[in-house]
């Protein structure tokens, strides 16, 4: 394996007060965090990452998410002292994003602090929808009104980037109104959004819910319009849609995502976390016991590698590259599915010789990316 510079690193911490109903992460739902312990394993795995041979010349992290599962469930001193041990082995440039994904029950103004004063600059904050009812079936564990004074609470603690997570595609029997919900999301001011459509999970309560048939999922027509109603509200609320699932004000893209749409070379920590260096990537065991207890007996916590070949790796970066409004080089796609993809209105030349999808077009990003596949290389 070659040698990159790695700078972005991703921690995924697992525990959740409980299991939404959509959910089916790799979390362990705790009342009682174990923080201590949890920082300590991903510090000693932390370590570890410091002789391998991925690492570059000694570059500086420029980018730190804390993923999960629910990272606002750690305690502040752990989230301090999980930031500190990654600066202690490897630098962070001045300016890095630090992102710490919350859920609004989680957010005091105390807690804010804590996070703000360990380095934390970014928050994503799990909204998902202002329908109490929607809430609740969603089995989440906040309310509607906990949303406002919790963004309160982060910019009165100094956090400059704020996120927004919503789902839409909810069941039409559920009688969510999608826009009214975005409205609400655009009042608060964020600089980022984040829109994800609702997907039924096997083995989640939904999952058994629509199997059983006491759930019709939303049919393609409402889940259309709800995601070209927002791709228009956003860009009339002065947000670029930039990614298929992402939209932000001018400037205020995600910095590691980004990375990882680029295929970026990152290190992930913590149960079930990906890390990726060019052709290779490699997972963690997913259960936070399994987890902890290789680490406990000294032995690392890799669950599976793989090395992907030269046209798996071009496969991807179209399909990454689709995703954004950067899109990719028309070198990479077959002139033809060029040609029917923009007389359907599902893609579009940009400067520079590149194609980018379309809002129609990322309604199929899937199919349209697969049947490129065959003019890739
Ligand atoms: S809080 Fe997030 S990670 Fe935890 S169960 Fe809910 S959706 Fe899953």
């Amino acid at each position: 394996m070659g040698a990159y510079s790695v700078v972005h690193v991703y921690v995924h911490v697992p525990f959740c007060a409980r299991r939404c109903s959509y959910c089916d992460f790799a979390i362990a739902v705790r009342r009682d965090v174990p923080s201590e312990h949890f920082t300590e394993l991903v510090l000693r795995e932390w370590d570890a990452w410091q002789e391998h041979p991925a690492w570059g010349e000694s570059p500086d992290v420029r980018t730190i998410y804390l993923g999960g599962g629910t990272p606002s469930r750690l305690s502040g001193a752990a989230v301090a002292r999980l930031l500190e041990g990654i600066a202690r082995r490897r630098g962070i440039v001045s300016g890095a994003e630090v992102t710490l994904e919350a859920n609004p029950d989680d957010v005091t103004p105390a807690a804010a602090r804590t996070w703000r004063a360990a380095g934390v600059n970014r928050v994503s904050l799990g909204v998902q929808s202002f329908d109490p009812a929607v809430l609740r079936w969603m089995h989440r564990t906040h309310t509607a009104e906990q949303v406002a004074p919790a963004v309160e609470a982060l910019r009165s603690a100094g956090i400059e980037e704020l996120s927004l997570d919503l789902i839409f595609g909810l069941p039409a029997a559920l009688g969510r109104d999608w826009d009214a919900d975005l409205a609400r999301a655009f009042a608060l001011a964020p600089e980022h959004l984040s829109l994800y459509g609702l997907t039924v999970e096997e083995h989640t309560p939904l999952g058994r819910w629509t199997e059983r048939g006491d759930v019709a999922p939303v049919d393609e027509e409402r889940y259309a319009l709800e995601f070209l109603g927002a791709h228009q509200a956003l860009a009339a609320n002065g947000f670029e849609h930039y990614e298929v699932s992402n939209a932000a004000r001018p400037g205020r893209r995600a910095r590691h995502n980004s990375a990882y749409w680029r295929r970026a070379p990152f290190v992930g920590l913590g149960p079930s976390a990906h890390s990726g260096f060019g052709p290779v990537r490699q997972w963690n065991l997913r259960d936070w016991s399994a987890y902890a207890r290789a680490l406990a007996e000294g032995r690392n916590a890799v669950a599976g590698r793989e090395e992907l070949g030269a046209e798996a790796v071009s496969l991807e970066e179209i399909y990454l590259g689709l995703r954004t409004v950067d899109g990719v080089s028309v070198e990479r796609l077959p002139p033809e599915s060029i040609g029917a993809w923009e007389a359907q209105g599902w893609a579009e030349a940009t400067p520079g010789r590149r194609v980018r999808l379309t809002a129609e077009g990322w309604l199929r990003l899937d199919a349209l990316a697969a049947s490129a596949a065959g003019g890739s290389g």
